[in-house]
């Protein structure tokens, strides 16, 4: 991320490896096995469905790719609008436009960062067909509300659950609540391998068609259960799986999810321990986690007093070997986002926070020292 050559000391992300990844990944490479719904996928896919209590847990190969096959599975086509935050990542936004709908955004909460409940209503129309809350830094968005108000409308949920593996929302794991899920493994969220994703089915009504549309368009989930002779082009479909050798990797890290998400928090804890008295001071804001919500620890930011001491404070940051960045610039306001989608009212916290917001490193193996370093430089910074 950096373009300069400072040494950094302190990087904003390091991926955490367990022991066994290469231990798994050699069984794998023995089993010959690579291509995709292999032993170690299985194993993956009951991890999810155990841990996460969806219906069926399919592994696919980003993020992304869950959200597109959401986007497919919902029947998101021409004229069709879906209402997200603008204050994410693109990869939603591209799963509606790329099956010729509508991105619709709307403003997000000032506390916790999550697509504003109270504006959802206002933004639907008759065209209105699937509403995407994205679970920012791992906290959960007010799904009660946001399932009542689907309902009323008829709109089917897809939450985009990317930052919030092992996070929950009144005791509901992240993910679980919609028609689908998303899950993303990429290097750069809590449970990882390099690229990797999943979908999660919460009505087994979906069950079938996942199963064609990850495998090409074809029945051949059920030819391998050795419930037909032979399969065939039943619908349409892409290549979702994600490889063995993935998936091998994925199951170590899956395993030591509890102990990554225990480490996390505390990381994230004492930021906000040590933050307290420069947010008392008015110096910056530090992160809200609603009482019915309980994080992972995947993300911890602060909100400075404005862009200028925001970049500021980046720049001085890295000038010390500490790796700070900003987060999503708004898509309403992106060149895709002005040619394919729609504000809905005016995304002033949007752009306000995405000016001012700052993260902080997180990650496993980040020590309390290292946490005193950026906030004593932090502090520095800000007092001059
Ligand atoms: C990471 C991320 C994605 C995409 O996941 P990939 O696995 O990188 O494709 C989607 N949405 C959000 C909010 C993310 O943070």
């Amino acid at each position: 991320m950096s373009l300069d050559n400072t040494i950094i000391a302190i990087p904003f992300n390091k991926p955490y490896m367990t022991a066994e990844e290469m231990a798994y990944m050699t069984e794998a490479h023995a089993n010959g096995v690579l291509a995709g719904d292999g032993l170690f996928a299985e194993k993956c896919h009951a991890w999810l469905e155990e841990r996460i209590g969806c219906k069926r847990a399919f592994l696919t190969h980003s993020g992304t790719a869950a959200l597109e096959m959401a986007s497919l599975l919902v029947g998101i086509g021409a004229g069709d609008e879906v209402i997200m935050p603008s204050f994410t990542f693109p990869s939603v936004a591209n799963a509606v436009v790329l099956r010729g709908g509508t991105p619709v955004f709307i403003d997000i909460r000032s506390d916790t960062l999550n697509l504003n409940e109270n504006l959802i209503e206002a933004a639907v129309t008759r065209c209105t067909k699937a509403l995407c809350p994205v679970h920012y830094a791992g906290v959960g968005c007010e799904m009660n509300r946001m399932m009542t108000i689907a309902q009323n409308h008829g709109l089917r949920v897809i939450e985009d659950a990317a930052h919030g593996i092992m996070a929950r929302y009144r005791g509901r794991p992240l993910g679980s609540m919609g028609r689908f899920g998303a899950l993303s493994f990429h290097e750069t969220k809590n449970i990882i391998c390099g690229e990797g994703g999943a979908l999660l089915v919460n009505d087994l009504k979906d069950t079938d068609r996942v199963e064609i549309l990850r495998e090409k368009g074809t029945d051949r989930s059920r030819f391998f259960r050795g419930e037909i002779t032979r399969y065939t082009w039943q619908d349409v479909g892409s290549s979702f799986l994600l490889g063995e050798l993935n998936a091998a990797f994925l199951l170590a890290q899956m395993q030591a999810a509890e102990d990554i998400t225990i480490k996390r928090l505390a990381v994230w804890k004492n930021y906000h321990d040590l933050l307290e008295e420069l947010e008392c001071q008015g110096l910056l804001r530090r992160p809200v986690v609603p009482e019915e919500c309980s994080h992972n620890g995947h993300t911890y930011y602060v909100l400075l007093p404005d862009r200028k001491t925001r970049d500021r404070a980046i720049n001085e940051l890295q000038g010390r070997g500490i790796q700070c960045v900003f987060h999503y610039i708004p898509l309403h306001s992106s060149p895709a986002g002005i040619k394919y989608g729609r504000a809905c009212g005016r995304l002033s916290v949007t752009d306000d926070v995405s000016g001012r917001i700052m993260r902080l490193p997180v990650w496993v193996e980040l020590t309390f020292k290292h946490v005193e370093q950026v906030v004593a430089a932090l502090e520095d910074v800000l007092r001059r």
